[in-house]
């Protein structure tokens, strides 16, 4: 089956400023032109009016619409996960992971449709009621970063559209056309959705310049934005400048610790996955491990067996666990940070460029296993590849402070057998990041749990659980069914 038949055709794409080069061999796969101010203008005024008309429809149908987007994403599960390889460089079962998240957050969004649920609450007075409802919000902006090209615009725009707004997606300017054909297919079944008005989701197209002129308008009123810390600190200033909402998922340094009673087999497996899937780019990739200095040997050298045996290569390929880097800007950065643990003093076991022959112009890489005494300043930031620093720990209370030592606070884990130490590690004085897992890695999250971090990592939460509440404004209503007007708490104003 071929998205030609919902209007994307991959051929065709061929002018435009924004080139989209393959991360795999660093062909050119399409070509995409920026948008403009005026044509942000006017997307913004029919988002507007998309808005006004899709918030008079009930919920449930809203839902409908979604779950028709569902079934049509599932429909071209294989060729939007192909989409994704070429362009992001995931791997394929990984890439094919993605798109299942949209076809998730769909499902779930289609439940939700009929679950946006208030409150009622008794009142002081008689003859009185209050509720709390939740009505749609307005046209909500979505920034994407490259490393999640489809699943964060998902998880956005089913809830957005659920809740009853219009939404306007700019992508990373490094996947234009993964975008573009996830909007085409959203288009498509908004074609046919009689309850669907013009212009109820919009995609534009561009670097930062743009995504600035988005998050400055008024008419957005949520910018939802994923990417780098620095992107969502100076989102974060336009959006209250203007009294606007933000959502802002941002930039991770996570961290997994080793325990004594830990199992060897499930964390070096977790250790692997977390710190190699999508090569190292994800915002909850394993960055800093902490062993228990008992197993602090058996885990580095089986660590040390597994990264050395890791299957890099071509992301089409089925059998490679690992694909190239994003591009040559992202090995350097690799490269840069590893040269600064190395002056530190760090002991560095792998992190080199692999060769592949006919796909020299691919940036791939072994996954660095950095051992280090102590915490020195590269470990605080992010840096987007694959680098595990690792550090040995001799207390449980030590090896938590140091997982929450850094700015950034989205994902965290525990490798133990003992309830003591994992109930203290979920606990108040425990790890201080969104997101807190037990005998799995920081990374690889399901939909249903609410996604996002603390600190720097910018204190959103898309996805599951109550989430959809941020799409939302809450009003409260106080229903007076007597026939006198008490005041709240009991204040007497006779005017005679
Ligand atoms: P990036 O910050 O370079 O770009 C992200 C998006 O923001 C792009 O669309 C870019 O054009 C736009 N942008 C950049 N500056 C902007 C500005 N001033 N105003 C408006 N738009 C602006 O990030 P990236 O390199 O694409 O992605 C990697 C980063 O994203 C990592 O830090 C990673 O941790 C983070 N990320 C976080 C999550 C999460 O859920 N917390 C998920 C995925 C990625």
């Amino acid at each position: 089956m071929s998205l030609v038949t919902v209007g994307f055709d991959l051929a065709s794409l061929t002018t435009g400023d924004i080139a989209s080069y393959s991360p795999i061999d660093g062909r050119l796969l399409g070509r995409v032109a920026s948008t403009t101010t005026s044509e942000l203008n006017d997307a913004l005024s029919q988002s507007v009016s998309a808005f006004h008309q899709w918030r008079t429809v009930p919920a449930p149908r809203r839902g409908e619409l979604v779950r028709l987007f569902g079934a049509v994403v599932r429909k071209h599960k294989a060729e939007l996960a192909q989409l994704i390889t070429l362009e992001a460089g995931k791997v394929s079962s990984e890439a094919a992971g993605e798109v299942q998240e949209i076809i998730d957050i769909c499902d779930f969004a289609v439940g939700l449709s009929r679950q946006l649920y208030g409150l009622t609450i008794t009142s002081e007075r008689r003859e009185h009621h209050l509720l709390e409802r939740w009505h749609p919000l307005g046209p909500v902006g979505v920034i994407t970063a490259f490393n999640f090209p489809m699943a964060v615009w998902a998880w956005n725009a089913s809830l957005a559209l659920v809740c009853g707004n219009s939404i306007v997606w700019k992508p990373s300017e490094k996947t234009p056309l993964t975008a573009c054909a996830l909007f085409h297919v959203l288009n498509a079944v908004c074609a046919s959705f009689s309850d669907a008005p013009q212009g109820l989701s919009k995609l534009i197209q561009g670097d930062r310049t743009i995504g600035e002129h988005l998050v400055k308008d008024r008419r957005v009123t949520l910018l939802s934005a994923t990417g780098s810390t620095r992107m969502g600190r100076e989102v974060a200033a336009q959006v209250a400048r203007r009294f606007g909402r933000s959502l802002l998922e941002l930039g991770g340094n996570n961290a997994m610790i080793v325990s004594p009673s830990a199992r060897e087999d499930l964390a070096v497996r977790a250790i692997t996955f977390s710190v190699a899937a999508t090569t190292g780019q994800r915002c909850t990739t394993l960055r800093r491990l902490y062993i228990h200095e008992s197993k602090y040997d058996v885990i580095i050298s089986r660590l040390k067996k597994a990264f050395g045996s890791l299957h890099i290569g071509n992301p089409l390929s089925d059998d490679v666990l690992v694909g190239p880097l994003i591009d040559e800007t992202a090995f350097n950065t690799m490269q840069q940070s590893l040269a600064a643990a190395r002056v530190a003093g760090a002991r560095i076991t792998y992190g080199e460029r692999v060769t592949m022959a006919g796909l020299s112009n691919g940036y791939y890489v072994r996954p660095a296993l950095v051992e280090l005494d102590s915490m020195i300043d590269v470990c605080k930031e992010e840096t987007f590849a694959p680098i595990l620093y690792v550090f040995r720990y001799r207390h449980l209370e030590q090896a938590i402070a140091q997982n929450n030592e850094v700015a950034q606070g989205l994902s965290s884990s525990l490798m133990t057998q003992d309830l003591s130490e994992s109930e203290r590690f979920l606990s108040a004085e425990g790890s201080d990041c969104g997101i807190a897992n037990i005998n799995i890695g920081p990374s690889g999250a399901e939909i249903g749990g609410a996604f996002g971090g603390e600190k720097e990592t910018g204190g959103g939460r898309e996805a599951g659980s109550d989430s959809w509440k941020a799409y939302m404004r809450r009003q409260t209503q106080t229903i007076n069914y007597s026939s006198e007007l008490p005041l709240a708490q009991g204040v007497k104003f006779d005017i005679g």
